[in-house]
């Protein structure tokens, strides 16, 4: 292991600055959701497209309670009046419909009264009351959503409304997710001797799947050099961001890392200043990104979450959402670690103030259950002694 780590922040900044945007292409609106937006985009129209009325009621001229008023059309959603509207007329409208030429505001249904034909007025009504006017929520030819804006619910929503059909996207990045590891199984195989189930895999396909990435299945590799090395061959040429968990640190059966040399991926570290996620390795092979994780499950995640899922979301062009900054009380003392920040799996209750972290049970990196439930992860700095309780630390949001 590299003396001395680097910090997490020094590792981000290095997969950071080795990330390139990918290409855009273009999507329709209905499979928008999850990307992430490559160009600025403009309202093809003014939304509301027309005045329309907010009101079930009858458009009118504003004015006084106590006017009678000739119904003399209507217009329904859809279906606008052909007439203009005169003095001393009302026109029957529904919500969202055309305010009709003429008209100035709508009286909403419950302040009239209806009979023969006519209207009574029941209040007075002021000019532009219950009227949606053109252009009030968006302008045609203004910005609606900006490049890098990752697109949810309401911004495809808002997309349509602005007349958009199709989106310009950045593409999904293709990841390559591989396990090493010759005591690993497929799920539900039984197990012989020393073998356990390959836990990681499910995990790092649904994370990278979480981040907008294309992941496909994880590919298991056995702890055999020409074996490591030709999966790893193989995820270089398909993928632009490679995931390989275990295998990584120095063991007699670690391939990983002389493998990645020998298939000519620059070393940009190994070794960061985490708890769990000590051996982490990162390099890169003109534009692929290769990660290489610790084999324990949590510290597969933490590591995951701390530096891939950036990676996905710079690759993606998304600009980081950073609305709140997180933090929260630590709930108990917690030993700190003298090289390392530690990242503790915890969950959080509301506080008087700030939210309180409590440790979700257990903190081993082999203990799957501690993410089980967890809200975040607490960063805990490096130091001496012990963190005592109630000392206010930053969260990092914990993917799932
Ligand atoms: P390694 O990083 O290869 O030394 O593995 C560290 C620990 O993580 C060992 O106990 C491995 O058995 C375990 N491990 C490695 N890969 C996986 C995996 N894909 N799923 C679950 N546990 C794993
Ligand atoms: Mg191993």
């Amino acid at each position: 292991m590299p003396s001395p780590l680097i910090t997490i922040t020094e590792a981000q900044q290095r997969v950071i600055e080795r990330v390139r945007r990918l290409e855009s292409e273009r999507v329709r609106v209905e499979d928008g959701l999850d990307r992430v937006l490559a160009e600025d985009l403009v309202a093809a129209e003014d939304v509301p497209p027309f005045a329309s009325s907010a009101m079930d009621g009858y458009a009118v001229l504003a004015g006084a309670a106590g006017r009678l008023l000739t119904v003399v059309g209507e217009s329904r959603a859809g279906a606008p009046s052909p007439r203009s509207l005169g003095e001393g007329e009302a026109i029957r409208i529904s919500t969202g419909a055309c305010v009709p030429a003429g008209a100035t505001a709508v009286i909403a249904q419950e302040n009239v009264q209806q009979r023969d034909g006519q209207i009574e007025t029941g209040a007075a009504v002021g000019a532009g009351e219950n009227v949606r006017h053109a252009g009030e929520d968006l302008r045609a030819a203004s910005t609606v959503l900006r490049s890098g804006t990752r697109l949810g619910a309401w911004e495809l929503g808002a997309a349509v409304a602005a007349g958009a059909a199709e989106l310009v996207v950045t593409r999904r990045p293709r990841v390559a997710v591989l396990c090493t590891g010759d005591e690993l199984r497929a799920p539900g195989e039984p197990l012989g001797p020393g073998e356990i189930h390959n836990s990681n895999a499910p995990m790092l396909v649904a994370l990278s799947e979480r981040c907008g990435g294309l992941a496909g299945s994880a590919g298991r590799l056995a702890d055999d050099r020409s074996a490591t090395e030709a999966g790893l061959s193989d995820a270089l040429e398909r993928a632009d961001l490679v995931v390989v968990s275990g295998g990584v640190s120095v063991g007699p059966h670690d391939h990983v890392k002389p493998a990645l040399a020998r298939l000519g991926v620059q070393e940009l570290f190994w070794g960061v200043a985490l708890q769990p996620g000590k051996p982490t390795w990162f390099g890169v092979r003109d534009r692929t990104l290769v990660f290489g994780l610790p084999g324990n499950p949590v510290s597969a995640v933490v590591t995951f979450t701390l530096f891939v899922a950036p990676a996905l979301a710079a690759l993606q062009g998304a600009v980081p959402e950073r609305g709140l900054e997180l933090e929260a009380e630590l709930g108990v003392g917690v030993a700190r670690n003298p090289r390392r920040e530690q990242a503790l799996r915890v969950r959080l209750e509301r506080g008087d103030g700030r939210p309180v972290a409590t440790p979700n049970g257990p903190q081993g990196s082999h203990v799957i259950t501690s993410l089980l439930g967890a809200h975040a992860l607490a960063m805990i700095p490096p130091g001496t002694g012990e963190l005592r309780a109630g000392t206010v630390v930053r969260l990092e949001e914990l993917l799932d």
